[in-house]
């Protein structure tokens, strides 16, 4: 099965052995160059190799990508959002095999890797609407016969650096909104994901290239961190948008802040769900469960800590640990798998580790701490997701392990589980299971949740393309996607016109020369 999809994959998507991995206006050639070996999760085989960009390729991408833009940016913006429209058509008709791919490559299950790919169209249906809708705002004036009002032009080039985990996704939110509005993008994928990033580069720059327009999505893969690098550092790069862990943020951060040049951080979480005793107890077991173990506990907004009432502990925990034990572990291409493989041993590591650290600071586990090899994928990378009850004062508990651990918490009152809530340095996604208003009104509340997302009766992980997606506190604070989150990819300008026969001031100063 395996051999099969993949040949249909690289048939459909023009894939090869050796993939170019740098794309300045043209696949640059793969000749003389280091290359990456593309290993997937799902049983270890290697899918393709990809040739490297490098640093002496830098310079030519960023120059080339000014002089798109200086055409890109003069075309009208509904003119713009047409061809972000064709991109959408053309990335449809490639749903099943790029899905396919993310699930080759990263090991999602087949519907998550299709609703990746959806979530790209839909944000492109999104930025058509917004090239009709970038307004800005008229402010009374107070002087006479001034006219006061916003506009928002595109900063230029944009760089986006993305995680492994949402290999296409993530690119899309930024690049199909920063498009919209008249920029143009370099993207530098995670190694771990560069062939999706490959070839989702290659089904939206062909419907430029047939409109004889000039590339605006630009691509290189590199080993991991010198060209993100780079970019951070760049002060022609007036917009970074960074996608990853809190660690890597950190540096990102620093070094755009070094230039007062702008960032988008997107960075790491420690989603809790708060379980009243007032719920319906199947909702919250299925949201739990979903935002726990989908994509292996591999998604931002996956749920790493419960926070159960001392009513319900008991009875919630018994039946949650009954689904954690039926779930099916295995080859994501597998029909009735609900939970596929770790990015790679790294994460496998890092999930015995932390499991570890858990028992020695105190906690139990309840099911779970287990490396499985499932018949057929033997040297994928997979782990059974694990209940471990816990305390909030644990060290593990406050820190992301990106696996499918989920901690358990026990609180007695709202108040006491809003402290446990917020209780971590991460913010970004939130939820609470109750049917007592009072009680989702409180996690609503400025005293209530501290995150960027907060849900009520449905689960931290899976968000909406419609809404502003990022989150406070190390999380990063950049918001992405829906909304007028399209904000961030443009910079603000303030015009004062004076149409009439008089030079007055501002603030009564007079100035009579
Ligand atoms: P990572 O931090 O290891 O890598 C992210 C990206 O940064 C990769 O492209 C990597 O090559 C690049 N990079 C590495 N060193 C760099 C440097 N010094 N300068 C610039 N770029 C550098 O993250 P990962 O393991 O790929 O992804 C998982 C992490 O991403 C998790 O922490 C997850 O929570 C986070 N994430 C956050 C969001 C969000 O929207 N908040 C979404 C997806 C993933």
């Amino acid at each position: 099965m395996f051999a099969a999809i993949k040949d249909k994959i690289f048939a459909d998507l023009g894939l090869e052995d050796v993939n170019a991995g740098l794309y300045d206006g043209d696949w640059v050639s793969t000749d003389g160059r280091s290359t990456l070996d593309v290993i997937s999760p799902i049983n270890g085989e290697k899918l393709a190799a990809v040739a490297l960009a490098g640093e002496d390729d830098y310079n030519i991408v960023i120059e080339k990508a000014w002089q798109s833009y200086q055409v890109w940016s003069k075309i009208p913006a509904p003119q713009r959002g047409s061809i972000i429209r064709e991109i959408g058509d053309e990335i449809s008709k490639y749903k099943e095999t790029l899905g396919l791919l993310v699930s080759l490559e990263v090991g999602k299950t087949r519907v998550e890797g299709m609703g990746e790919v959806q979530e790209m169209i839909d944000i492109g249906d999104f930025a058509v609407g917004l090239s009709r809708q970038l307004y800005g705002v008229t402010i009374a004036s107070e002087r006479p016969n001034h006219r006061l009002y916003e506009q928002w032009h595109p900063y230029g080039v944009v760089g986006v650096i993305t995680a492994f985990n949402f290999p296409c996704a993530v690119w899309s939110w930024n690049a199909l909104i920063a498009a919209v509005i008249g920029n143009v993008v370099v993207w530098k994928p995670s190694p771990n994901a560069s062939l999706t990033a490959i070839a989702t580069n290659r089904i939206c720059s062909r419907v430029l290239e047939r409109h004889g327009l000039p590339p605006i999505f630009f691509l290189m893969v590199d080993e991991g961190r010198t060209l993100g690098e780079k970019l951070a550092k760049d002060v022609h790069v007036p917009l970074l948008s960074f996608t990853g862990s809190i660690r890597t943020g950190r540096q990102v951060a620093q070094n755009v802040a070094s230039r007062l040049g702008r960032s988008i951080l997107e960075l790491g979480g420690n989603n809790a769900a708060i379980v009243s005793d007032k719920v319906d107890m199947e909702i919250a077991l299925r949201g739990v469960a979903f935002g726990a173990m989908a994509t292996a506990g591999q998604r931002c907004t996956s749920t790493r800590r419960l926070i159960l009432h001392e009513g319900i502990y008991d009875e919630f925990v018994e039946k949650l640990t009954n689904i954690y034990k039926k779930v099916k572990v295995g080859n994501p291409l597998e029909e009735g798998v609900l939970v596929g493989p770790l990015i790679n041993q790294r994460a496998v590591d890092a999930y015995r580790a932390a499991i570890q650290r858990a028992v020695d600071e105190g906690g139990t586990v309840l099911c779970g701490d287990e490396v499985v090899q499932p018949a057929g994928c033997e040297d994928g990378f997979y782990v059974r997701p694990t209940l471990i009850e816990g305390s909030p004062s644990m060290g593990i508990v406050c820190e992301e392990t990106f696996a499918p651990i989920l901690y358990v918490l026990k609180y007695s009152t709202l108040d006491e589980a809003l402290q446990i809530h917020n209780g971590v340095m991460q913010g970004l996604s939130s939820s609470i299971f109750t049917t007592d208003l009072r009680e989702s009104e409180a996690f609503l509340s400025l005293h209530g949740s501290d995150c960027g997302l907060a849900n009520v009766n449905t689960g931290t992980a899976g968000a909406e393309i419609g809404g502003a997606f990022g989150g406070e506190k190390e999380t990063g604070g950049g918001r992405e996607s829906g909304s007028d989150a399209w904000k961030a990819y443009a910079r603000r300008q303030t015009v004062t016109i004076n149409y009439g026969d008089t030079l007055p001031l501002a603030q009564g100063v007079r100035f009579d020369v």
